[in-house]
């Protein structure tokens, strides 16, 4: 799917018209009739007003050209489990359970996390072992513990 095609089905689901996005966004309805046309993409500013109001990531209305992991725990990161900011805004780096309000939920050092992950793994009681060695392998290369 691309933007156009997410945003149109996002809008009609809504029940908004043409005209109530364009109102609520303060564009005009040929920016967004131009949007479902497919010819244009919005600005950056535009994405994250659409992301709020419609409680969907950028990233979705992009299409989902990124597979979004969490940058602490290493979850893979769907819409229902992205973090967000003080200001409502989705983090698209994080999930909810590592980051809330502008910061880290907890602080902690690598071996804590992997420690806290392990019993959550699907084969964390069985293996717990092989998901301790993946752990400490995948996370140095997120970016909270680069
Ligand atoms: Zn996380």
């Amino acid at each position: 799917m691309e933007f156009q095609d997410v945003f149109t089905d996002l809008r009609k689901k809504a029940g908004f018209s043409q005209n109530e996005v364009a109102d609520k966004l303060h564009v005009t309805r040929q920016a967004v009739s131009r949007w479902e046309r497919g010819e244009t993409v919005p600005e950056v500013e535009t994405l994250q007003a659409l992301s709020r109001l419609f409680g969907v990531s950028i990233n979705t209305l992009l299409g989902s050209p990124r597979t979004l992991v969490c940058q602490s725990c290493g979850m893979l990161l769907s819409d229902d489990f992205l973090a967000r900011e003080a200001d409502g805004n989705f983090n698209e780096k994080y999930c909810k359970w590592c980051w809330a309000d502008g910061h880290f939920t907890q602080d902690c050092t690598l071996e804590e996390m992997v420690e806290h992950c392990v019993p959550l793994m699907p084969l964390g009681q069985t293996e717990p072992e092989a998901c301790r060695a993946y752990m400490r392998s995948l996370l140095p290369t997120l970016e909270r513990w680069k």
